[in-house]
């Protein structure tokens, strides 16, 4: 299948619909575990992911985008808000109906290892979620198992292997293969390549790519380094203490940020090449605790523009400045 360009998505339907989505997780005290406080870990968050596309979710760690992503998939339960997925509510879904979506939505996660049983063959892991859902016979099984790793660039006798024989590159093509073989529509990938040498990461980043192409895949790519999605995105959200700070085209956030944070984490990104002078904005202080977010915009103790009172007294909402490009900043026409 070939690729189609990101204006060409842009008029794809939606496959997976976020609205409102939060998720606060309650700090207690005492012996009755009486509720003082919630870390507000993802605060009104919505967004839409467009059939076949690739939507990045970026941030600092922190930022509430891998509880965003798994409260999506409902390993985590939701404090309010709804996820459509296919025009089916997730969040709503019960029994039959939800083992039917969990089968369409799969995760790969950061540290595959983590995810793998050490006593378990890779084969047998690959194969638990046809197991599940009770797919095929054992041979059919079998067969499945055997494709899928071929896919991801294994061969059919690492399926009798551990995990522990694998470096850590083929264990997260491992997690690609246990989340392709129930055959999803979408794929979460979280975090998928922070904990591999850069090297590596390109490798599997084509992979992800080259299977999107033959296989019609959606991904939600979380991850921390803009740098690293930066080739594999159509639409880039990023995220600041539980919000949407800015969402945009690929093209249109790496060409023309116009969040002073999205222009921070950019300007971080090494120039290769010594020619060029690096215009790096040193943000000031750490990210604040999600357990008591600064008042107004979230980002105004650090941002090197902040007009003050008003940043520190009224919210700033997502607005669209430009097609398809929304920013959560009073000032943003600034950059315009
Ligand atoms: Fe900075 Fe104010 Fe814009 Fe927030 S609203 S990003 S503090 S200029």
């Amino acid at each position: 299948m070939a690729k189609e360009t990101t204006t060409e998505k842009s008029t794809s339907a939606n496959l997976v619909e976020v609205k409102h989505l939060v998720k606060y997780f309650p700090v207690t005290e005492g012996i009755l575990r009486r509720k003082v406080a919630d870390v507000k870990a993802v605060d009104d968050v919505s967004f839409t992911v467009k059939e076949g596309e690739t939507l990045s979710l970026v941030g600092e760690s922190g930022c509430g985008k891998t509880t965003a992503a798994q409260t999506m998939l409902r390993l985590i339960e939701p404090t309010s808000g709804d996820v459509m997925f296919k025009g089916e509510n997730v969040f709503a879904a019960r029994g039959d109906e939800l083992k039917k979506i969990r089968r369409n939505m799969q995760i790969v996660f950061q540290d595959p290892y983590a995810s793998l049983d050490p006593r378990l063959p890779v084969g047998d892991a690959i194969a638990e979620g046809l197991i599940i859902h009770k797919v095929g016979t054992a041979d059919e099984r079998y067969e499945k198992v055997r494709q899928v790793l071929k896919m991801v660039g294994l061969e059919d006798y690492h399926a009798s292997r551990y995990p522990h024989e694998f470096s850590g590159g083929q264990r997260q093509r491992i997690g690609i293969a246990r989340a392709l073989v129930l055959d999803p529509d979408f794929i979460i990938l979280d975090e998928p390549v922070s904990a591999l040498d850069v090297s590596i990461q390109a490798q599997v980043l084509n992979i992800l790519k080259n299977l999107q192409d033959e296989l019609g895949l959606t991904y939600l790519f979380v991850a921390h380094n803009l740098a690293v999605v930066e080739h594999i995105s159509d639409r880039v959200a990023v995220m600041y203490l539980g919000r949407i700070a800015e969402l945009a085209t690929r093209e249109e956030l790496f060409g023309k940020p116009l969040h002073p944070y999205t222009q921070a984490l950019l300007s971080a990104i090494p120039v290769p090449d010594p020619t060029r002078k690096s215009r790096r904005t040193i943000l000031a202080g750490d990210v604040p605790s999600p357990l008591n977010p600064p008042s107004g915009c979230r980002f105004h103790p650090r941002c090197p523009i902040a007009r003050l009172p008003h940043c520190s007294v009224e919210e700033p909402q997502l607005r669209e400045l430009r097609p398809g490009h929304e920013v959560a900043c009073h000032y943003a026409e600034d950059f315009l």
